[in-house]
């Protein structure tokens, strides 16, 4: 029997670590004793393992995924014996092995050979052990998951398109269909008990030619329109809805009417559908329309930007949201949008081991002042025209003017207006020549306020700027 250890980083995640999940079950079959844990555990690196498996995610957890590894360098005979997993792992292979020799387990685990076992290319699709992130049965664990109440499954791997700013296409390189979402479901309720949801992790489910074999199957399993899921509590049963989530998003490209008139017939929500170019504005306000026509009520939208995207065109993405809600509206539907900005991020070169990538049309200050937006209405941009109209700004114009505020002013908005310093602020700018104020927005869009003595003698520039030093 051997000492198995399996540890996620300490970065906050909603999904739990399927790999590991699945490396648990694989080991236990072998009868080893497996313990997972999230983060550093110094108890744990007291201990000598004969493996060490850890997964990684986001290029930019960087920091904290490396202090992790090298955390655990010495609970092992040799480094080797760690083994590094995930979608960091696939993309930044030779820089990990640059900083500690580990062995790295590049994309799947589909493939003969990848942990060094002959029957290991079985793994990816063995049944993920929950228990591990159950924390009435793993005492060890002290995260918790927000998918907890969940069926996690996929009905594909892969996708068929190159987006480049998607890691899938390296990760899961071929698009393979046909696995069974019921019987991922029926043996996850065996083993593990029954869950409320369905969380799909299809990276592009729409272009599986099965997809109305894969909805009667979600349907068969207890996830129609209107489904409830039955709790038992004191002798009383309780109906809830549950709700099936395609988390990845719908490519509106695929979208057909036959294929909303599918999805309609499931309990669906949110239905997420992305709108990462301004070039699929036609395309994404009829799929949109057409999910409104079909009763869907929650819609909810990522918006990336920070890519090859401008601030205008961000904000007109945003824009085309709030009107499509209130055309909605109009027309009685009881459809709602809500949408989720993403900051690009690249997945390789330089600036992939952190979140400080600048796209070619943005600078540190806008990307902040979104930020700060942001943190004012909890990262989520609701149907309300109004409340968009406060925190964006009523056109372009003006939102490119909040994203050059002050960070307090951005975050505290109607304190700024009501005690009237919002009006001090713009009568002071307004007083400066054309140079000063040319100068004073060079400052500003560096967004670097800590030694402004250092870069201007100017007093009246100098006092508009000691305002953004205020955190
Ligand atoms: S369609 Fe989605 S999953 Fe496929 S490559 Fe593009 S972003 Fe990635």
């Amino acid at each position: 029997m051997k000492n198995i250890l399996l540890i996620e980083p300490d970065y906050k995640n909603k999904y739990p670590p399927l790999g590991l999940m699945k490396i648990c079950t694989y080991h236990k079959q072998k009868g080893d004793n497996v313990v997972f844990y999230k983060g550093c555990s110094a108890e744990l690196k007291k201990q000598l393992w004969d493996r060490i498996y850890i997964s990684t995610l986001f290029t930019f957890y960087w920091d904290k995924t490396i202090k992790t590894i090298k955390f655990y360098s010495e609970s092992v005979k040799h480094t080797s014996n760690i083994f590094v997993g995930g979608v960091m792992a696939t993309l930044m292979k030779s820089k990990i092995q640059d900083e500690i020799n580990v062995t790295i387990v590049e994309g799947l685990l589909n493939e003969k050979g990848k942990l060094g076992y002959k029957d290991d290319d079985k793994i990816d699709c063995i049944l993920p052990d929950h228990s591990i992130i159950d924390s009435k049965f793993n005492h060890l664990l002290e995260y918790s998951y927000p998918t907890n109440d969940s069926y996690i499954a996929y009905a594909t791997r892969g996708c068929i398109r190159k987006c480049k700013f998607c890691a899938v296409p390296i990760i899961e390189p071929i698009f393979t269909n046909s696995i069974s979402i019921a019987k991922q479901v029926k043996a996850i309720k065996d083993n593990f008990g029954g869950k409320r949801h369905l969380l799909l992790l299809d990276n592009n489910i729409l272009a599986s030619e099965e997809f109305p074999k894969i909805i009667d199957e979600i349907k068969s399993i207890g996830f129609e329109r209107g489904a409830k899921y039955i709790l038992n509590t004191n002798g009383k049963k309780v109906y809830l809805n549950r709700y099936v989530d395609f988390n990845q998003g719908i490519d509106a490209r695929l979208l057909t009417k036959e294929k909303m008139r599918l999805l309609s017939e499931i309990a669906i929500k949110p239905l997420r559908i992305a709108f990462d170019d301004i070039k699929y504005k036609y395309i994404y306000i009829e799929k949109v329309k057409l999910a409104a026509e079909h009763g869907i009520k929650t819609l909810s939208n990522y918006v990336l930007f920070n890519f090859k995207d401008t601030p205008e065109d961000f904000y007109e993405r945003l824009k085309i949201n709030v009107e499509l809600n209130e055309e909605f509206e109009r027309k009685g539907y009881k459809s709602k949008i809500w949408s989720f900005p993403m900051k690009y991020s690249p997945i390789g070169g330089e600036f992939c081991k952190n979140r400080k990538y600048i796209g070619e049309h943005w600078n540190k200050k806008y990307l902040r002042g979104v930020q700060c937006i942001l943190l004012a209405t909890h990262g989520v941009v609701g149907p309300q025209k109004q409340f968009f109209g406060k925190a964006f700004g009523k056109d372009v114009k003006e939102f490119l003017k909040i994203l050059t505020l002050p960070e307090n002013f951005i975050i505290y908005r109607n304190s700024h207006l009501n005690n009237g310093d919002r009006n001090k602020l713009d009568a002071t700018v307004n007083s400066l020549n054309k140079e000063q104020k040319n100068s004073l927005m060079k400052m500003i869009l560096a967004n670097d306020f800590n030694n402004i003595e250092t870069q201007t003698n100017d007093k009246y520039i100098l006092d508009i700027l000691k305002l953004y030093k205020v955190k």
